[in-house]
């Protein structure tokens, strides 16, 4: 079976027609606008913002295509990384009759997601080693699976999912779409499939703007596919999804790449040091190890080691009662004087 994107789509979408904005009805940038109910005398705030933004934000996507190695309308800008995710699940899954597939422990708003538009999901766990169960998965596969999730480097435990059994999966899903979360690829060194989307019509890959880029508070993320998905995305997304704020700031600072590899370099060398000092402590059984600005820590006892923290006001995750991860606690790398301040109440709380 070859991969026909109009056989994952739930068939009533192929056929809607999409709300047509006004922006969409008219393109160009000159005139005198008396087509959108905007105010045309100005805002409440001190810049103005009375004009409705461009709903395909190509001014963004014009800049950003060529750091990513693709072309503008291969790619779909959310709110945060969460819209793609649902949008997707919306698009290809019929409630109660098509399923997802997750491989636990892994990234929690899939299941969220799958979960709010009563679409069943499939859990297939990673093996010990945090690894795809490649096997497991493709005997998992039946007539209404229609996503797979993969998410690499995975969260909350750290670590590369390995090339060759992703492109196992891909290989064998030609019914659906296996989505690549790369929320944390920017601290790895690990090649993006962003520019293999041409090869793999069945791919979409996330990323996002939250890490390490440092605009977490603006919520924008990136979806990459074959334009076809794209333009499906583009047809059931909120017309003005993305605001004219964000889209200026991304503009105006997508040239930025110092800031994003600079902050790559110093936190990874950050989560080195740390992740030698935690070694050296008794408390810790094992560190996993990581391709992502955080660490997945497995401690004698990790809620009372979590709960010794908070009373410290310093605030990790507790991932103790996800499956595999028992005793573990997710810590994100901080500042040198950050992990510092970690480490002390570490020391104190062993002592
Ligand atoms: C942080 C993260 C994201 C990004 O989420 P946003 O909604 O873009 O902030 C996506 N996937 C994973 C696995 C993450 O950990």
């Amino acid at each position: 079976m070859q991969f026909d994107i109009k056989n994952v789509v739930r068939p009533h979408i192929l056929n809607l027609a999409p709300y047509s904005s006004a922006r969409d009805e008219y393109t160009g940038k000159e005139g005198i606008f008396l087509d959108a109910n905007e105010n045309p005398i100005g805002s409440a705030t001190p810049e103005n913002w009375n004009r409705y933004p461009d709903p395909y934000q190509w001014a963004i996507k014009e800049k950003l295509a060529p750091l990513k190695g693709c072309r503008p309308s291969q790619i779909f800008l959310g709110n945060g990384s969460d819209e793609p995710i649902d949008l997707v699940i919306r698009l290809t899954c019929e409630p109660k009759v098509d399923n997802i597939i997750i491989l636990p422990p892994t990234y929690g708003m899939y299941e969220v997601s799958a979960s709010v538009n009563n679409v069943q999901i499939q859990k297939i766990p990673l093996t010990v080693d945090y690894q795809l169960n490649v096997e497991a998965i493709l005997e998992a596969i039946n007539s209404k699976t229609k996503l797979i999730f993969i998410c690499s480097p995975n969260n909350p435990t750290g670590n590369l999912i390995d090339r060759e059994a992703i492109l196992q999966i891909i290989e064998n899903f030609q019914q659906g779409i296996v989505i690549i979360d790369e929320a944390y690829n920017d601290f790895s060194d690990e090649p993006s499939f962003i520019p293999s989307l041409d090869e793999y019509p069945n791919v979409m890959v996330l990323q996002t703007f939250s890490k390490a880029w440092g605009l977490a508070s603006l919520r924008l993320g990136m979806a990459f596919a074959q334009e076809g998905l794209i333009q499906l995305l583009n047809k059931i997304k909120y017309p003005y999804n993305i605001n004219g704020l964000t889209q200026k700031l991304l503009v105006e600072n997508i040239d930025n790449v110092t800031f994003v590899e600079e902050s790559v370099k110093t936190l990874n060398e950050n989560r080195t040091q740390l992740e030698k000092e935690l070694s050296e402590l008794a408390i810790v059984e094992k560190i996993y190890p990581s391709d992502a600005n955080f660490l997945l820590v497995k401690f004698n006892d990790a809620k009372a080691v979590f709960d010794y923290l908070i009373e410290h006001k310093t605030i990790v995750r507790d991932r103790s009662k996800v499956i595999l991860c028992d005793n573990s606690l997710r810590i994100s790398v901080g500042t040198k004087e950050e992990n510092k301040v970690l480490m002390n109440y570490l020391h104190q709380y062993q002592s």
